[in-house]
């Protein structure tokens, strides 16, 4: 494992530093039209109790059915984080009551789960991640059903249940105790989320409830054995998981230096408070009195049905990164950032397929997206699929800026007028007569007019002055209202003005 090089994560106390250790276990939402074992939809944001089949409302005398789909997205998520992917798996139930589990039991599974150990490389350097990287170890990943959802503020004195989310398939995917700092477990869950998404497993909708974590906290004296730890129920935001850390860990920490211990149990994070509360013991397995579900037989995967998930999938944001780097050209910064999600990458691969020579427009294309698009996109409150350019526009712009037909100064005024009316770049520039002048013989002239209207700066320039140079450069582009090609100007000026003194 390389280190990392922001300074170690330490929590200060009265009696020496602390080691903070987390673990999280991700609930994601599988992509999938049904439930798991039902043919309910799972659309979200129906009316409560429309998608309740027979199965998902636990009638007697109803049988689940596997949704081949959700296997196959789970098999495909532990191929894309490089894990072990179990050809044996079973189904078991978790027995306990709750008004929203109509079944009385979860359908998970325990001992048997469908994938094993994988990892996630994560970096908390955004300008240079495989400088500053960390490999995080993932435990397992297991398919479980999800529960309904009580709502209490729909009536004064009653709770009303929607079962809607009842049966839905869920991913628990469960990291080893390897992340040390808020910050590393915001990047862990980021890279996840991306790499969910690359593959279409899970939309990773967090205000939606799609991705959600449980959060596992314990302290330590640097180099000592691991602390007990608690487990801080469905945190469903990035910043709501590192605040539960920030508190839990500072917690801890005065639990046990005021002579107190750490008992496992289940906390929840209240949001308005920024502060976790227990809310039971920790149950064991046995508190569940899980069993093999009878109504389900082992899940056997064949050779081919794990080859065609393999197949499937594409290329992933590490080695696209890599790629990018690599093969087209570009810094760490830009390859890292237009890879962290997939639909700004596909952007820019669109844009890339205007051309037979990626190579050449890659790193100048990735650097007007960084910095022009995204500029635009975060000022307008738009995602990148909804930018009002194209692909294909911005090649079209971009083209303009390399054959010299406008500079880069002209390319973002007719940029902005792309934005604001969707007409291409080449129409733009005829019709506002933008073009950038490279003809000599005009620029020529108006730098003699620029001359003879300030002998004054002629004499102190050829004197020495060689500052004044920028000054007649200064002058000449705004005779000519920008339009004039930077560098024959630059080199038009030498020529006539000499060197300085
Ligand atoms: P359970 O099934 O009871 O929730 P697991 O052993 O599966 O327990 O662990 C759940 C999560 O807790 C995992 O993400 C694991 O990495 C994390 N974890 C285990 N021990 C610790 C610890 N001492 N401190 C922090 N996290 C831990
Ligand atoms: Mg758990």
């Amino acid at each position: 494992m390389v280190s990392m090089t922001e300074s170690t994560y330490r929590i200060q106390g009265g009696t020496g530093e602390w080691e903070v250790v987390i673990g999280l276990e991700v609930h994601a939402q599988i992509t999938s039209n049904a439930k798991l074992f039902s043919g309910a939809s799972t659309e979200f944001g129906a009316e409560p109790n429309t998608q309740v089949s027979l199965v998902d409302a636990a009638m007697p005398g109803m049988l689940p059915v596997l949704n081949k789909e959700c296997v196959r997205q789970a098999v495909r998520t532990g191929l894309a984080i490089n894990a072990q992917i179990n050809k044996y798996s079973r189904f078991d139930r978790k027995n306990y009551f709750y008004a929203d589990l109509p079944q009385g039991y979860q359908i998970s599974q325990l001992y048997h789960p469908i994938v094993g150990e994988g990892k996630i490389e994560i970096s908390l350097d955004e300008k240079n991640p495989d400088a500053h990287g960390k490999t995080i170890g993932v435990e397992r990943i297991h398919i479980e059903q999800d529960a309904g959802k009580l709502m209490h503020d729909q009536h004064p004195t009653m709770s009303y249940v929607d079962l809607n989310r009842c049966g839905v398939a869920l991913m628990e995917i469960v990291s080893m105790p390897d992340l040390t700092s808020p910050k590393e477990a915001a990047a862990y869950v980021r890279k996840l989320r991306s790499i969910l998404r690359y593959i279409g497993s899970c939309d990773g909708n967090m205000e939606q409830g799609s991705m959600r974590a449980d959060v596992n906290v314990s302290v330590r004296k640097p180099g000592e054995k691991l602390g007990t730890r608690t487990e801080t129920k469905n945190v469903n935001s990035m910043r709501f998981i590192q605040q539960v850390i920030e508190y839990e860990a500072q917690r801890q920490v005065d639990v046990i230096e005021s002579g107190g211990e750490i008992v496992q149990e289940t906390r929840l994070f209240d949001p308005d408070r920024n502060e976790t509360r227990s809310m039971r013991s920790k149950e064991d397995a046995h508190d569940y009195r899980y069993f093999p579900d009878p109504d389900l037989l082992p899940l056997e995967l064949e050779d081919d049905f794990i080859f065609d998930c393999k197949a499937s999938l594409p290329e992933l944001p590490d080695e696209k990164r890599a790629r990018y780097k690599n093969v087209l050209g570009l810094s760490a910064y830009n390859a890292a950032v237009l890879t962290a999600e997939h639909e700004t990458a596909l952007w820019f691969e669109e844009l890339l397929e205007t051309t037979d020579k990626p190579e050449e427009i890659a790193s100048s294309a990735a650097n007007w997206l960084t910095s022009e698009l995204f500029g635009a996109l975060n000022k307008m409150g738009l995602s990148i699929e909804q930018s009002p350019v194209s692909p294909q526009q911005a090649a079209e712009l971009l083209g303009l800026i390399a054959d010299g037909t406008i500079s880069g100064k002209i390319a973002k005024q007719v940029f902005e007028i792309m934005l604001e009316t969707g007409d291409g770049a080449t129409k733009i520039v005829e019709e506002k007569g933008l073009k950038q002048e490279s003809d000599t013989g005009a620029i020529e002239k108006v730098i003699a007019d620029v001359m003879a209207s300030n002998e004054d700066k002629v004499a102190q320039y050829r004197g020495g002055k060689d500052k004044l140079f920028g000054f007649f450069v200064g002058q000449t582009m705004k005779a000519m209202q920008g339009k004039a090609n930077p560098q024959v100007v630059n080199e038009l000026l030498k020529k006539v003005l000499g060197d300085a003194g």
